[in-house]
């Protein structure tokens, strides 16, 4: 099973060989989709952890928790607020992920929480202001 995370780290942790242990030690698949970590600082990392069970999956990210790295599951903070959309269809050509579409069928914008890589695009795109990602505890 397959999720995409964003980990933040801290900069007591920022220099640790984390993902290749990840690797090595848990037997998780790591896709990095976006860094934006310096040297020394604070930072984000948007990942995609690919693991054989959701056990194994679990058990990397408590093990993270327990080295002060936090995650958030980005599917679960894509929020859209689908009352406000007018299903205008401007959002679709920002989302590359394919995470938005528009159903031909019948004119609908249809959200794919699963597949949001978090780039933030259809937050700006939207006049309507429908989408936030939320990365807070
Ligand atoms: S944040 Fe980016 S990838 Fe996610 S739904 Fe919006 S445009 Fe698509
Ligand atoms: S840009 Fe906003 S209003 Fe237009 S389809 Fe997307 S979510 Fe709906």
């Amino acid at each position: 099973m397959a999720g995409k995370y964003v980990l933040g780290y801290s900069a007591e942790t920022v220099s640790e060989p984390i993902l290749w242990k990840l690797t090595k030690d848990y037997d998780i698949r790591v896709n990095i989709l976006r860094a934006e970590i310096s040297p020394g600082q604070e930072g984000n990392l948007l990942v995609e952890l690919d693991a054989e069970s959701e056990a194994k999956l679990n058990a990397a990210l408590q093990w993270l928790e327990t080295i002060g790295v936090t995650w958030v599951n980005v599917a679960k903070r894509l929020s859209w607020d689908e009352d406000r959309c007018i299903d205008c269809g401007g959002c679709s050509g920002v989302c590359f992920s394919g995470a938005i579409t528009l159903d031909r069928s019948n004119w609908k914008l249809v959200v794919d929480r699963d597949k949001c890589i978090a780039c933030g695009g259809c937050v700006k795109a939207c006049p309507m202001g429908c989408f936030t990602l939320d990365f807070g505890e």
